[in-house]
């Protein structure tokens, strides 16, 4: 993926051998850079275009895969933040994952190569790990809130005493875990990754294992903040079970999207992503890194 270089504090470009041979605003920074240069070198990492997609490349829209593997772009180191802490998280939890296991091994099909993050043999529970923000998790854990009745010690409903709604039952917020739909929504793409990482380690795991289980094993970024338990999330890392989907209709989907991405880097050209992978128009507005270049297509 070519991205070549960053996008500085005061929105000016620079390759990534520029910036790491001499920061250009060094005289107006603290520090003489605007990050540490290990985060900085860390951002500009990524994986070469072999030719093969690589799961994550299918579950994005087409577009922006097509973009990221054939445009030169520039990032926002800044908006790696998460990136670096989530990568952090994984190679800290990969050392202490003992005895019967496998880890973050990069398995391949006919379609796309993908690595999972961590099989648990004894359980035969096949986890993946996340860092999400506190309303990603709340979705995922289809957590929503409903108004219960306020109860008196004599089991009474207790009523407003002034105001234009006196004499209605007082309530309270309360959480649940319901809302379905939500939750569905929330961990479609996750499902599918999850599901694809399944049946490639099906293929390799010994006589006398399978995955049993799948779930997300998520560090929450706002977790223990205001904002999270505002929406109802007691715990910093909710471990989210993830329901399997069937590995003929993951070959479909995900054969599908290889086609096209490899009919767009043929044919040079890709439609704009489908609403849905555009987070319904947000990704597009502010958190896609090749909005720019995507805006000037038709
Ligand atoms: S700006 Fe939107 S449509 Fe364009 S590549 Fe990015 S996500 Fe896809």
């Amino acid at each position: 993926m070519p991205a070549i270089g960053f996008i500085c504090p005061d929105n000016q470009r620079v390759t990534f051998s520029e910036c790491f041979g001499e920061c250009r605003l060094k005289d107006g920074l603290p520090c003489s850079r605007c990050k540490a240069l290990p985060f900085l070198r860390k951002c500009a990492r990524q994986r070469e275009w072999t030719g093969e997609p690589s799961t994550t490349q299918l579950l994005r829209g087409i577009r922006e895969s097509w973009l990221k593997i054939t445009r030169d772009y520039y990032i926002n180191p800044d908006d790696h933040a998460f990136s670096i802490l989530g990568t952090h998280a994984h190679a800290v939890l990969d050392n202490f994952g003992k005895g019967d296991h496998l880890t973050e091994e990069r398995l391949r099909d006919e379609i796309c190569s993908g690595a999972f993050d961590f099989y648990d043999g004894e359980t035969q529970t096949l986890y993946d790990y996340k860092t999400w923000g506190s309303y990603k998790v709340q979705q995922a854990l289809g957590i929503r809130s409903i108004e219960v009745p306020e109860i008196d010690e004599s089991g009474q409903p207790i009523l407003k005493k002034s105001g234009k709604n006196k004499g209605e039952p007082k309530t309270r917020k309360v959480y649940v875990n319901g809302d379905s739909v939500a939750r569905i929504n929330a961990l479609f793409e996750t499902a599918i990754q999850i599901s694809d990482y399944r049946d490639k380690l099906l293929t390799i795991l010994p006589e006398g294992y399978t995955v049993k289980n799948m779930a997300v094993q998520v560090i929450s970024r706002d977790g223990g903040l205001m904002v999270s338990a505002m929406r109802g999330i007691e715990e910093k890392a909710p471990l989210v079970p993830v329901n399997g989907i069937s590995g003929h209709w993951i070959r479909k989907y995900l054969g599908r999207k290889r086609d096209l991405l490899l009919s767009a880097l043929e044919k040079d050209y890709a439609p704009k992503c489908r609403r849905r992978e555009t987070w319904e128009g947000r990704k597009c507005a502010g958190y896609c890194e090749v909005s720019e270049i995507c805006a000037t297509l038709n």
